[in-house]
């Protein structure tokens, strides 16, 4: 597979599949430190074992509570003494790892070079690109946190075989999402991937690996042309305005991309009531939930309205949707009025059927 680099303005990284080239890229650094988490922790050892060097290790607790500015301030504390300015970061881990480490190296001696081996689907497609680093605070989450690009990042698709399987489908769920923003071909390969199959052969299959290549390609798209979020980017929020409301009512106790399928369910299905969507995408990721054995949305949509309204997104009195016009084709942005109640438009039998 091809490597991939990304450019913005003052830097540049290489995305690759031969994991070997970490060694070479920190072969110039003083000391090394290792981040993952308890569940990354065989494959961080692996890693360990290949750089045939002295690390320091660190296996902080996983989940989400692990994301937050105490652990950013004991780490700091920490490694102030053992580490300095030509030391690298190795990141090893899904999206939390990867976005509490790259801050924290942000913030070492006011930053240090730090290298990302994506162990997630979700890290894979999504998180591992693009520089957005973040701790969550009592207040809500990401809600903290710069841009900072890695020096690189190492993809190794055996890590995913020992990930459950609602975690893969939460990957699944930011990649749908980017094979929708991309084109129909895109989409329609991915939606007619039968995740449940390679999950069961436990196998490396190409195709996934093709359409995780893609979703990388997609982001580097994007996140090139639109580094900091001012605009473009903001369409990787398809799905999002819906699945935050999601992952906020359960207290984060879903997998975010569990919610973003949601989301774009939910979302597109408004979209289609209110004209702006003309394709039976929404329908048919309906469709797949079975296939993916995941009940259908059943919450109230009452407890969501109020989430939707102090979503961050929100500038004023109504709410900001991104909508594709069909798969490939954006809509663009779609502020819906607060008042609007989707308790009627999600009983409606049309969008349903
Ligand atoms: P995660 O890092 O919490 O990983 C999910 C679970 O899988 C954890 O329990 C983890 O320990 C475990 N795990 C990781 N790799 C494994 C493996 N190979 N085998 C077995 N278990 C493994 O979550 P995630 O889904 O990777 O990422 C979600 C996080 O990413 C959230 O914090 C979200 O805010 C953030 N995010 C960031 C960006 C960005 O652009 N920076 C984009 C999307 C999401």
């Amino acid at each position: 597979m091809q490597d991939i680099q990304v450019k913005n303005d003052n830097s540049s990284y290489l995305i690759t599949t031969d994991i070997g080239d970490l060694k070479s890229f920190i072969k110039t650094k003083s000391k090394i430190l290792i981040i993952c988490d308890s569940n990354t922790e065989y494959h961080a050892k692996y890693i360990k074992n290949s750089l045939g060097c002295d690390v320091y290790f660190e296996e902080l607790l996983p989940g989400e509570e692990t994301k937050s500015f105490d652990t950013i301030v004991y780490l700091l504390e920490k490694y102030s003494t053992l580490l300095n300015r030509s030391s690298g970061v190795v990141l090893i881990g899904g999206g939390m790892i990867g976005d509490l480490g790259a801050l924290f190296s942000s913030l070492m001696f006011r930053g240090i070079d730090f290298y990302m081996v994506p162990t997630t689907l979700l890290s894979m497609v999504d998180s591992s690109i693009g520089g957005k680093t973040a701790v969550n605070l009592k207040s809500g989450k990401n809600l903290a946190g710069v841009f900072n690009n890695p020096c690189g990042v190492f993809i190794d698709f055996n890590f995913l075989r020992t990930l459950p399987w609602l975690e893969v489908i939460s990957g699944y769920g930011e990649l749908l999402k980017s094979a929708l923003i991309d084109s129909k071909d895109f989409y329609q390969e991915a939606l007619n991937f039968s995740l449940k199959k390679w999950y069961d052969s436990q196998g490396i299959d190409e195709n996934l690996s093709k359409l995780i290549y893609k979703a990388m390609l997609l982001k580097k798209r994007v996140v090139e042309e639109d580094q900091f979020e001012g605009g473009l980017r903001k369409v990787l929020n398809l799905g999002h305005t819906m699945s935050h409301a999601i992952e906020s009512y359960y207290k984060y106790r879903i997998p975010h991309g569990v919610c973003v399928l949601y989301g774009l369910f939910l979302e597109g299905a408004l979209g289609y009531y209110l004209g702006y969507v003309e394709s039976d995408f929404p329908q048919e990721i309906l469709i797949k939930f079975k296939e993916l054995e995941l009940n259908e949305y059943d919450g109230k949509w009452s407890d969501l309205e109020a989430w939707l309204k102090v979503d961050k997104k929100n500038f004023d009195e109504s709410i900001q949707f991104v909508f594709m016009r069909e798969p490939g084709v954006l809509f663009d942005k779609k502020k819906i009025s607060t008042s609007i109640n989707l308790e009627t438009i999600f009983k409606n039998e049309e969008i349903f059927s």
